[in-house]
């Protein structure tokens, strides 16, 4: 497996707290990874040690698999906090000013980010007078010009209207997608990053409290019915002989989750009565995404 970025024990303490506590992250190339906290958590300041513009008190960094941070470094573009961009200037000549800060030799590398962020058709406008969407784009475009393959946005869509932020998302998708780029982003959103983030981590008080892939969310997350009967095999034959249900399992206590024909307990219980089958209980169960991860960063529960 290629990881783009481990950290290990990753502490900074600011007035003697312990705002990133001992963060073990584990990001693999071709990741989007969703960066999940409250504010305040301390999203910020971890991305602001593995970018280089803080220093940790304790902990070890690795990128692209190797403890040279410098080399490392010179793969990843960053757009933290409020984008930096020459306010009188536009899109082209912000991206200008950077290829040439950058010493990027290659001119056309400017009309291709121009596309990419979708800013190609904003002639003489100049950033100051951008949406915040737009801004917050062109800064992505900034931070392409050294032509990352590790990308830092930190709270890409703050503030952004519903039109903005499926900009930023769409263009996220093509980063990754087309140009193979691997993302992390940090949001207090959740349902946005939901959307297209492949992995996650949760910080709660500087902790990371869970770090998961998305398929384990879905399985985490999965609703059920949740049966338990006196006779389990007499009723699991039932339910696929006079139901058709084939996606079930008993688990270690016995109870039997069906994961598919939600809507049917009704028909269920009607099924196993006739037949004799005591339904001890019968339930639907599961939790939505969302709450799942409130819970999480309000440390409510235990990943
Ligand atoms: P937000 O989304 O609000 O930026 P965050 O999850 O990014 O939240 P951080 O900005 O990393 O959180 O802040 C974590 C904690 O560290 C906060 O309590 C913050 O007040 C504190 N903090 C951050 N930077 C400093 C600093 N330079 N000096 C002192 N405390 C700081």
């Amino acid at each position: 497996m290629d990881y783009v970025l481990k950290t290990k024990d990753l502490t900074k303490i600011y007035a003697r707290k312990a705002v990133v506590n001992n963060v073990n992250l584990e990001i693999k190339k071709g990741d989007i990874y969703g960066f999940i906290g409250k504010n305040g958590a301390g999203k910020t300041t971890t991305i602001r040690i593995i970018v280089g513009l803080a220093k940790q008190n304790k902990g070890e960094i690795e990128l692209f698999g190797s403890k040279d941070l410098a080399k490392g470094r010179e793969k990843i573009g960053t757009v933290i906090e409020y984008p930096a961009l020459y306010p009188y200037m536009t899109a082209k000549q912000n991206l200008e000013a950077q290829r040439k800060l950058l010493g990027v030799k290659d001119k056309n590398r400017t009309n291709e980010i121009l596309n990419i962020i979708g800013l190609n058709n904003t002639g003489n406008k100049k950033a100051k007078n951008f949406s915040l969407g737009m801004k917050q784009r062109l800064a992505i475009g900034l931070a392409l010009m050294g032509d990352p393959e590790f990308l830092f946005l930190d709270e890409p869509i703050n503030g952004l209207d519903p039109s903005g932020i499926k900009d930023i998302r769409d263009l996220i998708l093509k980063l990754n997608r087309d140009h193979q780029i691997t993302i992390m982003i940090s949001s207090h959103i959740l349902g946005e990053l939901a959307k297209i983030a492949t992995c996650y981590g949760v910080i709660s008080n500087g902790e990371l409290v869970a770090q998961f892939s998305a398929s384990e969310l879905k399985d985490r997350v999965k609703k059920c019915i949740k049966i338990k009967v006196n006779n389990t095999e007499k009723a699991c034959n039932l339910l696929t002989k006079e139901l058709g249900i084939v996606n079930y399992e008993v688990d270690k206590d016995g109870y039997i989750n069906v994961f598919d024909n939600l809507d049917k307990s009704g028909d269920i219980t009607s099924v196993l009565a006739k037949n004799d089958i005591i339904v001890q209980s019968i339930n639907l169960e599961g939790e939505d995404c969302e709450k799942y991860f409130i819970e999480l960063m309000e440390g409510k529960k235990d990943a």
